[in-house]
């Protein structure tokens, strides 16, 4: 069985987010020096300048802290998604340098949707199989093309590998990039692995910087659904989600 599950982990951010955002404000709209300024910017200050940057639109400020994750336990189609996010930046797993052959009874890891899952226990054992079908088509294109060995061999024998393959990452987001990233993915119109991924970055970047993301996920939180016609319809729900997403467990 290779079949795996989200993980995802804040691996390093900025040093104090909140208070780098509180100072980047300062120097827009105070006199003082860039030293005075790190001694005058108190916990109160902080929170209401951030809330005023996001009130206002004064996203820039918002730039200037970043955020780490580590993600593994995710499709191939969800990797799709993710990179079209261009201020994003990314270090992926490579299918060229690692190769996929398994011992035999082995197996690639991949992704088994839930709405496949929740077909019943049949239905799984089927899409298991179909993924050994998989691993034998790739082992095969090994074997033939192993006289290039090693990367070579792996670029094109991946060829037969699906979308559910498993791939792990890690991706860097400034604040603001985030908060556009959840406007979209959080969204209830969003596939539903890339919702599950950020939803739970949201959860791990609200626990550092719970000001600055206080009020990120999809737009319908506070106000009406963009998506007009094709919403989904669950405003309440996703308000319920936000509302429990850092209750402990
Ligand atoms: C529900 C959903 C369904 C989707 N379906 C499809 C689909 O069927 N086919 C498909 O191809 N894609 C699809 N997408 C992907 C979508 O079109 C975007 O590529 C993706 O969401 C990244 O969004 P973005 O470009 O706003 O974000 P980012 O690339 O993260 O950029 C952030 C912001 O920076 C600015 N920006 C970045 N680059 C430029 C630039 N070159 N010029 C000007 N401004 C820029 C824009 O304001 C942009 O919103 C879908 C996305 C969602 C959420």
């Amino acid at each position: 069985m290779a079949r795996k599950q989200l993980h995802v982990a804040l691996i390093s951010c900025t040093p104090d987010p909140e208070k780098t955002i509180a100072r980047a404000a300062k120097t827009c709209y105070s006199a003082s020096t860039v030293d005075e300024l790190s001694e005058k910017i108190d916990q109160a200050d902080q929170t209401r300048f951030i809330q005023m940057l996001l009130r206002v639109g004064h996203l820039s400020t918002i730039e200037h802290v970043s955020f780490t994750f580590a993600v593994e336990g995710v499709s191939r189609a969800l990797l799709a998604q993710i990179t079209r996010h261009r201020i994003a930046s990314f270090s992926v797993q490579s299918q060229r340098y690692v190769s996929q052959v398994h011992e035999p009874g082995q197996v690639f890891d991949y992704i088994l949707p839930p709405a496949i899952e929740a077909l019943g226990p049949q239905a799984a054992a089927e899409f298991d199989q179909q993924m050994r079908t998989m691993q034998a088509w790739y082992n095969t294109w090994q074997e033939r093309l192993s006289k290039d060995g090693g990367e070579k061999a792996n670029e094109d024998a991946r060829f037969v590998l699906p979308n559910a393959a498993e791939t792990r990452f890690l991706v860097t987001m400034n604040a603001r990039e985030l908060m556009h990233f959840f406007a979209l993915r959080c969204c209830g119109r969003a596939q539903w692995e890339i919702r599950e991924l950020a939803w739970e970055m949201l959860r791990l970047v609200r626990e550092t910087a719970p000001v600055l993301f206080a009020r990120s996920g999809p737009p319908c939180l506070y106000g009406a659904c963009p998506e007009g016609k094709k919403s989904c319809g669950r405003q309440q729900e996703m308000k319920e989600r936000s509302e429990h997403l850092n209750d402990a467990v």
